[in-house]
């Protein structure tokens, strides 16, 4: 024989029932013999618990809300009850519901509302249940029969939460079932007490009946039939790659469920580990699914981490003083004030130092605890042998689980390395000594951030997940979305990296999801359901949904994001960009960024600054941190002025080609913005700044080829004019090179602590002289290389070869993170 259980989320509709009278029905076809336990229909037992609170305190909202569950039962009823005799038991229903309604009249007139009189109210919810589908069994015409566990579960007078008298219910069960051969449809989670008033067995207890009335009857196995695939390693509603486990010890399973894991209720385990009874966890909605066993400990099933659970909010209670070195007594006192209290401890941990004693307790036994325990201990605090006694809030537990922990080494190691890389702060660490878990008090805000990390990290070993925040959505941030919507199966195939796009934003709108947002479709969807950009939201919602290993891009040209860089990194959330903004700034906000970046764990990198997608940021660091000292920089930073001058050969005139130039697209909009010298200049600073020297923009001496009538505020057609005029000066310039066999190069160079950025002439033996096209060319001079400087040449500009830097640097970024 087998008990099956299904919870409120196979019984939340007509459909979901369905299904379960589905899975009844093929048992019964195939001659398995079954009898079933049923919970309250999906959020009943919280919806009675509020109609009554709402009765007490004279709510007529109540009577609206006790209206809203009758109809439900009836609509589920209607659709499905369709045999013969079914008046009768429309009949039972309204009587159930008349019953309620006195119930809940009297708690109106008597604003009073005691367990036992709410015990007596919830069982409504298992009763009306259990009852309608053994009629809608009924009309499947699979003989079944109605039995109300009240009869026949004996327990003690703690309503609530009662305990089972097991002889005397051991006895009730054996004799009722050998009297009744029918599929019996039980009632979940209520019981009665020896003078016959309904009492319950706690929330979720429904668990507890099947495996109690299992194990008494010593089946083959328990099914608990849920809405998830079995157990998973984490809470699959807050940690997306949660995944199924094949089987886990009881104990394994009580502690997860101990620590917040919903799927079973802890008790559950003990009387069918008593009688070593398979308990089966299954999913209604894939009942193909095998399920997630548990069962006793066994050779050859291993798993050093089985799964993580969190406890969502807690209290935590820090005692402390030189009172509780070596002093049972004080210790004593405190935990038999939580047990004559009945406050839950959930963890409890003491210093090695046994100067602070932590406990863990429900938030709303927080104050509770702390007033008494200050009443237990006063004349400790009195004394000064306890100096203080504080409550914390806001915080939860993070659990990781496994019977294997103890034989594998690291595990604790890898805990505190992801939640350290992730900017988790722990608060206390508990482990216990059956070194089954180890459970990590953390702040609440932190919890969904931690949970991923770590589950990516303990479970996930072969794929990790990057979440990429992309601001800037024009040229160079649409060819990044391309390039990594063309790499992302190539990476989680390849490398095991998935990148989820979870947030993107232009000037215009932005959107952030949890949910990765569908990049081929990134602007239909920005347009339509994005909010109003604004950067200061997008920052603080990316910090807020804290997740692991965020990064952030900053394809913008504006200054818009450059504010917010320091809190990005302080957020533990990486940083990469092509804009030049921050880096150009004064050397103490440089500075800064690069010191948070370190102090972080993150990174902040930003190789597009200087030639695009060319690796000459990348090559400087690498020199520096191999100890190289640079020497002299010298470079054609600018595609635009490399071009210029790669083509003022032969006839023609200057201005003409800035004209060509500009009409192919080669110039920013305004010409001006590239002769002036001045993005050169800050590219230069960059790579200085590079090489670990403090330097400024003001220290690099500029010549700006724009002719001095043409700077101030006037036309583009004004400009050519004024360059015409100046076209001699460039023809001069250009014969007076070409006498000494040299050319034109308009050069940024570094050496002896001096920088400057100028039009030079360079002979045949310089480097720069063959410089075709508008690539970009970086002479470095090191100790090492010093004769012959090290070159890094190539297309150093456009937005795609841009984003194809950014991309690389992002890739960097990840393989760091690792
Ligand atoms: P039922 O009504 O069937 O008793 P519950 O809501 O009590 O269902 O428990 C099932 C829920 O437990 C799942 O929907 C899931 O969100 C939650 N849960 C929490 N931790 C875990 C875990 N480790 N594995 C599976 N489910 C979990
Ligand atoms: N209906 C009860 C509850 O919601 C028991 C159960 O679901 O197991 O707590
Ligand atoms: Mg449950």
């Amino acid at each position: 024989m087998k008990i099956l259980k299904f919870g409120g989320t196979s019984v939340g509709s007509a459909e979901r029932i369905s299904k379960v009278l589905d899975i009844i029905e093929n048992y019964h076809k195939n001659s398995v013999k079954i009898s079933v336990v049923f919970s309250a229909f999906d959020n009943i037992t919280d919806q009675l618990i509020d109609l009554s609170k709402k009765a007490i305190e004279r709510e007529n909202s109540y009577l609206a809300t006790l209206q809203n569950i009758r109809i439900k039962h009836l609509e589920i009823f209607d659709k499905l009850v369709t045999h013969s005799n079914k008046n009768a038991a429309t009949k039972e229903i309204t009587d159930h519901f008349d019953g309620l309604s006195d119930i809940l009249k009297g708690l109106y007139l008597l604003k009073e509302l005691t367990p036992r009189i709410l015990d007596s109210l919830l069982s409504n919810g298992e009763r009306l249940a259990a009852f309608i589908i053994s009629e809608a069994l009924k009309s499947r015409n699979i003989d079944c029969e109605y039995l109300n566990t009240t009869k026949i579960i004996k327990t003690d007078s703690n309503f609530g939460s009662a305990h089972v008298d097991i002889d005397i219910t051991t006895k009730n069960v054996i004799d009722y079932f050998k009297e009744h051969d029918k599929i019996q449809i039980i009632t979940g989670f209520i019981a009665s007490n020896k003078d016959g008033e309904i009492t319950t067995l706690g929330r979720g207890g429904s668990d507890f009946t099947a495996s109690l009335i299992g194990s008494i009857l010593e089946v083959d196995e328990i099914e608990i039939w849920t809405d998830v695939n079995g157990i998973l390693t984490a809470d699959p509603r807050k940690v997306d790659d949660a995944i199924s486990l094949r089987a886990v010890t009881y104990q394994e399973a009580m502690e997860m469920s101990h620590f917040g894991a919903k799927v079973i209720y802890p008790s559950t385990m003990q009387p069918a580990f008593d009688k070593n009874i398979k308990i089966r966890i299954r999913n209604t909605f894939q009942p193909e699914f095998k399920g997630t066993l548990i069962l006793k400990k066994q050779d050859g099933i291993k798993f050093t981490a089985k799964g993580i659970s969190s406890v969502d909010a807690i209290t935590l209670l820090r005692i402390s003083g030189s009172g509780l070195v070596g002093n049972e007594k004080i210790t004593a006192k405190i935990f038999d004030t939580l047990v004559n209290k009945k406050i839950n401890t959930l963890l409890l941990t003491q210093g090695s130092s046994e100067l602070s004693i932590c406990i863990a307790v429900l938030p709303k036994d927080g104050k509770r605890a702390e007033t008494a325990i200050k009443e237990a201990l006063r004349l400790e605090i009195f004394d000064g042998q306890i100096r203080e006694i504080e409550a914390e809030e806001n915080l939860s537990i993070v659990a990781i689980v496994g019977e294997d922990m103890k034989h594998t080494k690291g595990i604790s190691g890898k805990v505190f390395t992801a939640l350290g890389n992730n900017g988790v702060n722990i608060v206390a660490i508990a482990q216990g000594s059956s070194e089954l878990n180890i459970s990590c008090v953390i702040k609440k805000s932190e919890l969904s951030k931690a949970l991923n990390a770590l589950h990516d990290t303990l479970f996930l070993t072969d794929r990790k997940v990057y979440n990429l925040f992309i601001v800037g959505i024009g040229l160079v941030g649409k060819s990044l979305l391309k390039y990594i919507h063309d790499n992302k199966e190539f990476l989680r195939k390849e490398k095991s990296i998935e990148l989820r796009v979870i947030g993107i934003a232009n000037s215009r709108k932005m959107l952030l999801e949890l949910e990765t947002i569908d990049i081929d479709n990134w602007k239909n969807i920005l347009d339509n359901s994005g909010q109003i950009s604004d950067i200061q939201k997008f920052v603080t919602e990316m910090t807020e949904l804290n997740l692991a290993n965020s990064i952030f891009i900053d394809c913008t040209a504006t200054e818009v994001a450059v504010p917010y860089y320091e809190k990005i990194l302080s957020s533990n959330i990486s940083i990469t960009t092509p804009n030049k903004i921050a880096n150009t700034k004064k050397y103490s906000f440089y500075k800064q960024l690069q010191e948070t970046s370190i102090k972080k764990n993150v990174k902040f990198l930003y190789g597009t600054n200087v030639g695009a997608g060319l690796p000459i940021i990348s090559t400087i660091r690498d020199l520096v941190n191999a100890g190289e000292r640079i020497i002299k920089l010298e470079g054609i930073l600018s595609g635009t002025l490399s071009y210029l001058f790669n083509n003022f050969t032969g006839n023609i005139k200057f201005s003409e080609l800035v004209k060509t130039a500009k009409e192919n697209g080669f110039t920013e909009p305004d010409p001006r913005d590239d002769l002036n010298g001045l993005d050169v200049a800050r590219k230069m600073l960059i790579l200085i700044r590079e090489t670990g020297r403090e330097f400024e923009l003001e220290n690099i001496e500029i010549e700006n080829l724009v002719p001095q009538k043409a700077r101030g505020n006037i036309s583009i057609d004004k400009l050519f004019k004024i360059l015409e005029e100046a076209d001699n000066v460039f023809e001069e310039k250009k014969q007076l090179a070409k006498k000494d066999g040299k050319v034109l190069r308009y050069v940024a160079k570094f050496e002896n602590e001096k920088a400057e950025v100028k039009l030079v002439s360079v002979d045949s033996s310089h480097p720069f002289y063959n410089l075709k096209g508008n690539d970009n060319i970086v002479a470095i001079t090191t100790q090492n290389y010093s004769n012959q400087p090290l070159i890094i040449r190539g297309r150093g500009a456009g937005a795609e070869f841009t984003a194809y830097g950014i991309f690389a640097d992002t890739l960097r970024i990840i393989s760091y993170l690792g």
